[in-house]
């Protein structure tokens, strides 16, 4: 099936740039998620990134009213029935997208692929959970989608090669890099990232250096763009959290355990910069550090 029509579950941070990434590249896009606001918070930060690109002369005052104009957003997953393809990107919590899948199967049309956006959830137990495990697959995009190149293309052990040359052909169409990645607990990038960060947290919780100090030494000692504190409130802490579980449970190695005190920042609500507050706190003009 040629993909013209890609649906988004969720339109938090990953589902708005999923979103805008795919409407910019010419697919129709229908958004959709539980929450009306998510929607209304989606649209207006799809057109805020958009006027961004015309701004810095990456696209046309045509291209985003064009962009703009393929994307509808609806609350109810029969919106689904046009997709071609539809990529999941509502929290990371698999219970969460195991319902989402089975609501959703039966709107979708015979022979429309799912994808998901997971950070770690084994995409094999994810395609289980639909009613086509051979037309499903993971398509981790990075975050800020619009900025950032790559995509990880991970197939489950039913994922069959109409599917996996689909994933392929969409992935180029929008412009990114592929990565493949076995199925295996956080794939590639987050196996890597998030033990870091991770260590960032208990390196603050024994108090080796408070917040400011970390993200300093990691961006000016390893030149990395952003500090790992600073980067686990971009990410969210819940998402951390979440793929900081899938390791350590996936893997059965004590290295994965969640540091205590991103356990408790989450318990807290501070979940980084979504909710206003994390390692930072987002309330003033600049982020202030909390430790
Ligand atoms: P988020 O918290 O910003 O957004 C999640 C959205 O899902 C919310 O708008 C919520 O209302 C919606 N949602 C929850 N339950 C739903 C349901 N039953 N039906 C429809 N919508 C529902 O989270 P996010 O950062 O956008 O992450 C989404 C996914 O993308 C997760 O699987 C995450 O692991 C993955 N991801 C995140 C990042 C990142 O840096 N944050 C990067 C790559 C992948």
């Amino acid at each position: 099936m040629q993909v013209q029509t890609i649906g988004v579950i969720g339109a938090g941070q990953m589902g708005n740039g999923i979103a805008h990434v795919c409407a910019l590249a010419g697919y129709d896009v229908i958004l959709t998620d539980i929450a009306a606001e998510a929607l209304e918070k989606a649209a207006a930060t799809i057109e805020r990134n958009l006027d961004r690109q015309v701004h810095r002369e990456r696209i046309t005052l045509d291209e985003r009213d064009a962009t703009l104009a393929r994307i509808q957003t609806a609350t109810d997953l029969a919106a689904m029935r046009d997709a071609d393809l539809a990529i999941e990107a509502a929290t990371e919590n698999e219970e969460v997208k195991r319902q989402i899948f089975a609501a959703l199967c039966p709107h979708l049309k015979q022979g429309a692929f799912v994808a998901t956006n997971t950070s770690s959830i084994s995409i094999t137990r994810l395609a289980s959970s639909t009613d086509r495990p051979e037309h499903f697959i993971g398509l981790h995009f990075m975050n800020p989608v619009p900025v950032m190149k790559l995509v990880e293309i991970i197939r489950g052990i039913a994922t069959d090669e109409p599917t996996y040359h689909m994933a392929q052909e969409v992935v180029a169409k929008l412009g990114k890099v592929p990565a493949n990645a076995e199925d295996f607990p956080a794939f590639i990038v987050n196996r890597v990232l998030l033990p870091m960060i991770n260590e960032a947290v208990y390196t603050l919780y024994e108090g080796v250096g408070t917040v400011e100090a970390i993200d300093t030494a990691m961006k000016l000692g390893a030149n990395h763009p952003m500090g790992p504190l600073e980067l686990a409130d971009f990410i969210g802490l819940d998402t951390c959290l979440s793929i900081m579980q899938v390791l350590y449970e996936g893997l059965a190695d004590t290295k994965y355990r969640p540091c205590p005190l991103l356990v408790k920042y989450v318990e807290a609500g501070w979940l980084g910069r979504k909710s206003g507050r994390g390692f930072y706190d987002y309330s003033g003009e600049a982020p202030v550090p909390t430790r």
